[in-house]
């Protein structure tokens, strides 16, 4: 755990079980580093991606201050995306700028927005985390609410595959093997879990430049931080070269900065060299 940068208590919109009763809904947030940047962006699965960012900027997360990607892992999805939103602000802060397509077919226009992660609030709420679903057939089965890690691992399955899957995760107690239920059962079992799985409300509701259809826009906090690490790489790699060339640290003391404190000495060098170059003037 990293001990200095910016930090943020988050109160988790669902938060976790406690081992006896109740729930843990607190959490502190330290800035990202040049760490978390890098291992995030050199991941192909942005779930994964997002867990270990995660992992890393956790000082705490309920009872635990030494906090792994498994505890990340055991979130509720709402949970890991208000955590990562909040993250977003604390490290590159609250504006966000994206390219979307225009969804009517005979459009399809680029058009920027410009998104206020601040504007995102998450209300405390309480959801059954297991609930009896009665199938078609009047058997009964007990499924859990899907976790952050569900979500990971169902990242890479066929869209065929994924309802059986999912269902095959979440089946808990007593419940009938995944493999007992038929294909139509899995996919209104899988339908059940997700829509009772509690979400923060990230629509936009826009309109387009063009052709002037409103339509509605939803934030994907995983895939929204992740494109903005992949985006950002090289201009990293360029940082930590600056820095190493004439501070001569090595990469893990540069990348062990949080981005505020590296782009502070970026911004200094930029000063002594414009000074340096009006002096040789
Ligand atoms: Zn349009």
């Amino acid at each position: 755990m990293r001990s200095y940068g910016p930090r943020k208590d988050v109160e988790l919109p669902c938060g976790l079980p406690r081992a006896g009763d109740g729930l843990h809904r607190r959490a502190t947030l330290t800035a990202m580093d040049g760490a978390a940047e890098l291992a995030a962006a050199d991941q192909s699965n942005p779930f994964f991606a997002a867990h270990l960012v995660l992992a890393r900027c956790l000082c705490r997360l309920g009872a635990r201050t030494e906090v792994d990607v498994e505890d990340v892992r055991r979130l509720l999805p709402i949970d890991r995306d208000f955590l990562l939103i909040e993250l977003d602000r604390l490290t590159f802060g609250n504006r966000r700028y994206q390219t979307i397509r225009c969804p009517a077919a005979d459009c399809r226009r680029r058009m920027d927005i410009e998104i206020d992660l601040s504007t995102i609030v998450a209300s405390p709420s309480s959801p059954a985390r297991q609930r009896e679903l009665s199938l078609a057939s009047g058997r009964a089965v007990r499924v859990r609410l899907p976790c952050a890690g569900d979500q990971e691992a169902l990242f890479d399955a066929a869209a065929d595959a994924r309802a059986a899957l999912l269902v095959a995760r979440c089946l808990v107690g007593e419940s009938e093997p995944a493999a007992a239920l038929d294909a139509a059962e899995q996919v209104a079992c899988a339908l059940a879990i997700g829509n009772a799985a509690p979400r923060l409300d990230l629509a936009l509701d826009l309109e387009c430049p063009t052709c002037g259809g409103p339509f509605s826009h939803e934030y994907e906090p995983v895939r929204g931080l992740f494109g903005e690490l992949r985006r950002s790489r090289s201009e990293l790699l360029t940082e930590v070269h600056w820095l190493a060339l004439h501070y001569h640290w090595s990469q893990a003391e540069i990348l062990g900065l949080p981005r505020s404190l590296r782009r502070e000495y970026l911004d200094l060098l930029e000063r002594d060299r414009l000074a340096r170059g009006q002096v040789e003037r």
